[in-house]
């Protein structure tokens, strides 16, 4: 038997899912006839203390119409293009680029040109790097990270593109098929000469103690597996992007104020074929008055996407 959790707590109108409007079928109520109607109580009572912290959570959200029409879209979609941007990482610890806060408010960043011309150039990016290495080490995925890995177990998910360098949709749980990291990540480092990858930790170490630029084995310049400004994408990676665009049946941007090229043109070029383009951001994004865009919901991804996913996957369809 199936049953929609988020009709546990509609107030005044339990026979309904508040996210889909569904009938929950078989879900009436908690109690004291909570577990009644399927004759298996014990099984409903583990589900239901599995549930409890979600719901306990959900019941805080003010669930308006352009969430149960996320739902629904997310509930008839097989293939769905993420696009995901550092909006979906401040809740756990990574600093904000471009925000009021942003780092690049108070850094300059060390073009990549400069980074293989000059050691000044090297050592300042090196620098950097270091001072951010603690907070993305230590970082962990958070509900919205949690949520997209459910899309895939779902096989709902066609591809996360993501702009964020910190890794934490690996750490959650997306698969490296299921992966592209447009920017690249913290979590490696890479020669810039044979291209071989390494753990960063022994690098950061090295430069901790002697503030010289570490080096491969090849000689080559060594560098946090990030693209940075002035370096272009990896050619393989934007292919793998494009031909995702290709194929969604619903393209989600999630906590990006889509401003980054090419990065951005990524959703658009699924949604200019027709699909279904939604975006959840908190603040303006550059592609909210596009007539591609069918949802936006404003507001912080964590606090919508979670529940909206919950309930696609849970309601029946
Ligand atoms: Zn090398």
């Amino acid at each position: 038997m199936t049953g929609c959790i988020s009709a546990f707590y509609r107030q005044g109108s339990p026979r309904h899912c508040r996210y889909c409007s569904d009938n929950p079928k078989g879900i009436t109520s908690l109690s004291p006839g909570f577990g009644r109607a399927s004759g298996l109580p014990w099984i409903r009572m583990i589900a239901f203390l599995r549930w409890l912290p979600r719901i306990v959570v959900m019941s805080t959200v003010h669930v308006t119409e352009p969430i149960a029409r996320l739902t629904q879209y997310l509930r008839g979609a097989s293939n769905i293009l993420v696009f995901t941007g550092a909006g979906i990482s401040t809740g756990s610890g990574i600093p904000d680029f471009r925000g009021p806060q942003g780092v690049w408010k108070r850094r300059q960043p060390v073009y990549y040109q400069d980074f293989m011309s000059s050691e000044a150039a090297r050592v300042e990016h090196w620098n950097y790097k270091l001072e951010g290495w603690p907070a993305f080490r230590d970082a962990r995925p958070n509900a919205t990270h949690e949520a997209i890995r459910e899309l895939e177990r779902s096989d709902k998910l066609l591809m996360v593109v993501t702009q964020n360098i910190d890794g934490l949709h690996s750490k959650a749980g997306t698969s490296d098929a299921r992966l592209v990291e447009l920017h690249g990540a913290n979590s490696l480092v890479e020669c810039q000469t044979c291209h071989q990858r390494f753990d960063p930790e022994p690098h950061f170490d090295s430069f901790r103690k002697t503030r010289r630029s570490p080096r491969c084995h090849c000689g080559g310049f060594l560098k946090p597996a990030t693209i940075s400004f002035g370096q272009s994408l990896r050619a393989e990676d934007l292919q793998r992007a494009e031909q995702a665009a290709d194929a969604a049946d619903l393209v989600i941007a999630l906590g990006s104020t889509l401003s980054v090229y090419p990065a951005s043109e990524i959703p658009l070029l699924a949604a200019r074929r027709g699909v279904t383009y939604a975006i959840i951001n908190r603040g303006a994004t550059e592609h909210d008055d596009l007539p591609e865009v069918k949802l936006r919901i404003e507001g912080d991804v964590a606090e919508i996407l979670p529940d909206a996913v919950t309930a696609a996957l849970t309601c029946p369809g």
